[in-house]
């Protein structure tokens, strides 16, 4: 008789033992059919049964029960990708099973049998123009969630994938289908190739040589030990994909290994893939947010049967399925997109290390705006740092000049400007004026979509707020709607203040839309494009805009921080940021690094050619170190002010976070368990060694409600990760929380944010 451990996708934080069937046998990584409480399920079998720990039975009965099945005749894991996935449930504190199923393409993970088979995507169009609210309220009457779907369509120029759009409002497909039968919307099919990225050609450029620079980095890289991580540390421009490139191309083509390239998601797009390709064609695989479930099936089938070696994908791409890892490469190290939002809340990154370890690949972090905690670790000399000190070709960074927007806005100015003035001061308007003139082109940067920030009571201040969500709700003004940005929810702009009655609401606040009109305004001949989430909804929106830039068909871009990166432009001779406040006053202790990374790297966007280029900043905290240091390009210099601020109060990477969210549907039954556990936590604070483990909290989160649940946390801060672990296990084992008002507790360790 052989008893085995399955790891199940239920909110478990243990494996069940399972008889394995006599005449097969059982090897660990592999798929399985069994049983729990009489729903069948795909668990994955972690390893056999440790001879003293047969009381892990399903349900605790003494029958033994059996795997029903073994699928797929061989493991879907790797036994180095078991013990990665074993980690990550031990080190995020999550159900191992549920860590399993996220490492496997949803194909499966879901059912017994894969289904490979959705070649076809299902697109929503608008077949029925409602322009007026009152053609909607008769349309929509009693139909809220199918207005709901009518009007983002709307937003979003028309049409819209479907299962983007219903998983954005959470809307079930039923509502869809009655909306296509009355007739206002048209479902239609669109074919998807498998490999969306395989039918873009490939561009190919010339072949370059590494410089002396590069090259010494490409030498430190491969010869680096088995298991090692490497900062390389590049400015903008510095050339740190060639490197990636020649790593790669020693490793998996002259040494015959595979190898892992995470980049963010936002950064996954066809020119990055393109760069891969047209140096390793057919041997790369990527995996995109993007691909439907058959598509990923097919990337991750070809990667798990060695077809393909590399794998170019944003976070979960950490999980490939690859054999005889070389090397796993993490572009961009300090993004917080590495960071999953929901369970399993890992960090990509540091998953990227743990596997390159565990298979002895080296690891490689590369970035021009390091996160501080990868650069204590180079400080602490856990980790190695290479440094490619210059721009390729010896351009040098392009100077930044600061305007304290706080004088602009006390000089005189005509009437006329004003609105004018209020997004551009006269030095950035001169500025791009000047490359209108030479036919270059500028990139404006504004982190906040929309029209502007919040609409405000002139009169009696009042605010519009999202009724669902403690945040104010944002003005976009094509169509006129205001909308939060956390549920999606949208409704139309009073005209009068429903507190006050008033007719003096304002709108307050910068955004990209509100940029866009002034400067088409200001500058009526300049061809404009902006992007932000609202413009690059569709497949390849992003990479049209991209490619309309390229090709000299827009004067000025303006977008959020989804054009600080990658861009390589050499006609882009002027960066603005509009202002670089926007995240400076949020309440987290990475707001510098935030605003230090951005204001950098969108710096690193300009006089990439031949012209050279400049920045300018305005902001009305020119003394901030975040901005000081990002004029000078200078991350130690950040990093030295920084690092001592981090310290009292200890944050990380002085020391480590997690945070714990308690929300539900009721207020005050949220409040009373959020209490309840600080108490509990008190206690078992109280019982580690002294310095460990420091309770912060309970208190209402700094967004109190989302989605019509409220929020509080508390933070554990310590000093030792293992006191940590421990606590929090023991907490989400044995914590009870009452199975009322849909209670939930989440639990985010290293988090990237505390709001
Ligand atoms: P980074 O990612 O460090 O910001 P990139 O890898 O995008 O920089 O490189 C910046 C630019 O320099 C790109 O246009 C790239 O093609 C070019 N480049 C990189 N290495 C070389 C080289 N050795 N010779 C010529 N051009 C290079
Ligand atoms: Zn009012
Ligand atoms: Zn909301």
């Amino acid at each position: 008789m052989t008893l085995v451990e399955v790891a199940v996708p239920l909110p478990l934080f243990h494996t069940l033992t399972f008889l394995a069937p006599p005449e097969q046998p059982v090897e660990r990584g592999a798929r399985v059919l069994v049983s729990v409480r009489g729903r069948r399920v795909v668990g994955v079998v972690t390893g056999p049964t440790p001879p003293d720990s047969r009381s892990r039975l399903p349900e605790r009965t003494a029958a033994l029960r059996p795997i029903l099945r073994v699928l797929d005749g061989g493991p879907v894991f790797r036994t180095d990708l078991v013990d990665v996935c074993s980690w990550l449930a031990d080190y995020y504190v999550s159900p191992i099973g549920l860590v399993l199923r996220a490492a496997l393409p949803s194909a499966l993970g879901a059912a017994a049998k894969p289904d490979p088979a959705t070649r076809r995507r299902r697109i929503l169009a608008i077949a029925q123009e409602l322009p007026t609210l009152t053609a909607r309220d008769g349309a929509f009457k009693r139909a809220p969630q199918q207005r709901q779907v009518y009007e983002r369509l709307a937003e979003l120029g028309g049409s819209a994938p479907a299962d983007l759009l219903l998983a954005q409002l959470g809307v079930s497909p039923a509502v869809v289908t009655a909306m296509a039968k009355k007739g206002v919307i048209r479902i239609a099919h669109e074919e998807l190739s498998r490999d969306p990225f395989a039918t873009r050609p490939i561009s190919a450029s010339p072949p370059v040589s590494p410089t002396a620079a590069q090259r010494a980095a490409i030498e430190a890289l491969t010869t680096a030990d088995a298991g090692s991580v490497t900062l390389l540390h590049g400015v903008t421009g510095s050339g740190k994909t060639l490197v990636y490139l020649e790593v790669l191309r020693e490793i998996v083509l002259n040494r015959g290994r595979t190898a892992i390239m995470l980049v963010p998601e936002i950064a996954l797009t066809p020119q990055t893939v393109d760069r891969f390709r047209a140096v390793f064609g057919d041997s790369v695989a990527v995996l995109h947010s993007s691909l439907s479930d058959g598509e990923r099936y097919d990337a991750w089938r070809a990667l798990k049967s060695g077809e393909r070696r590399i794998a170019v994908g944003a976070r979960s791409a950490v999980f490939a399925p690859l054999e005889n890892l070389g090397a796993v490469i993490v572009d961009e190290e300090h993004e917080a997109s590495y960071k999953q939002g929901e369970a399993p809340r890992y960090h990509a990154r540091d998953v990227a290390i743990v596997r390159a370890r565990a298979a002895g690949a080296i690891c490689v972090l590369g970035t021009a705006t390091p996160s501080l905690e990868t650069w204590q670790n180079v400080l602490d000399r856990k980790y190695a740092k290479l440094e490619l000190k210059d721009r390729v070709g010896g351009g040098a960074l392009p100077p930044v000049r600061v305007v304290d927007i706080r004088a602009a806005a006390r000089g005189p100015v005509a009437a006329a400007d004003r609105t004018v003035r209020q997004v551009l001061s006269a030095e950035l308007d001169a500025a791009i004026s000047t490359r209108l003139e030479r036919g270059e082109q500028s990139i404006l940067l504004l982190n906040r979509r929309g029209y502007s920030a919040f609409v405000q009571c002139g009169a009696c201040e009042w605010v519009a707020a999202c009724p669902r969500c403690s945040i104010s709700l944002t003005y976009h003004r094509t169509p006129e709607r205001l909308i939060c940005h956390y549920c999606l929810h949208g409704e139309s702009p009073a005209s009068a203040c429903p507190q006050c009655g008033e007719a003096t609401l304002r709108q307050r606040g910068l955004g990209t839309q509100q940029v866009e009109r002034v400067l088409g305004e200001r500058y009526p001949a300049a061809r404009i494009a902006r992007m932000d989430v609202d413009t690059t909804s569709g497949k390849w929106a992003h990479a049209d805009i991209l490619d309309r830039v390229g090709r000299g068909e827009v004067d000025i871009l303006v977008g959020t921080q989804m054009i600080a990166k990658g861009l390589d432009f050499p006609n882009v001779t002027l960066v603005g940021v509009v202002d670089a406040d926007v995240g400076l006053n949020l309440p987290d202790f990475r707001a510098a690094e935030r605003t230090f990374q951005l204001v950098s790297q969108v710096a690193g966007r300009a006089g990439r050619g031949p012209k050279g280029g400049e920045v300018i900043v305005q902001t009305r905290q020119p003394k901030n170190h975040a901005i000081t240091t990002a004029l000078t390009h200078d991350f130690s210099a950040f990093a030295a002010i920084e690092l001592p601020m981090r310290q009292s109060p200890a944050y990380p990477p002085t020391v480590r976070l997690a945070n714990v969210v308690i929300s539900g549907t009721r207020e005050d039954l949220v409040a009373e368990t959020a209490i309840a556990a600080g108490q509990w936590m008190t206690k078992a604070v109280a019982q580690v060694p002294a310095g460990a483990l420091e309770l912060i909290g309970p208190a209402p989160c700094a967004i109190d409600r989302i989605q019509d649940r409220w929020r509080w946390h508390f933070v554990l801060r310590a000093t030792r990760a293992g006191a940590l672990t421990a606590v929090a296990r023991h907490f989400l084992t044995t914590f009870e929380l009452p199975n009322r008002a849909g209670l939930r507790v989440a639990f985010d360790r290293d988090p990237v944010s505390l709001l």
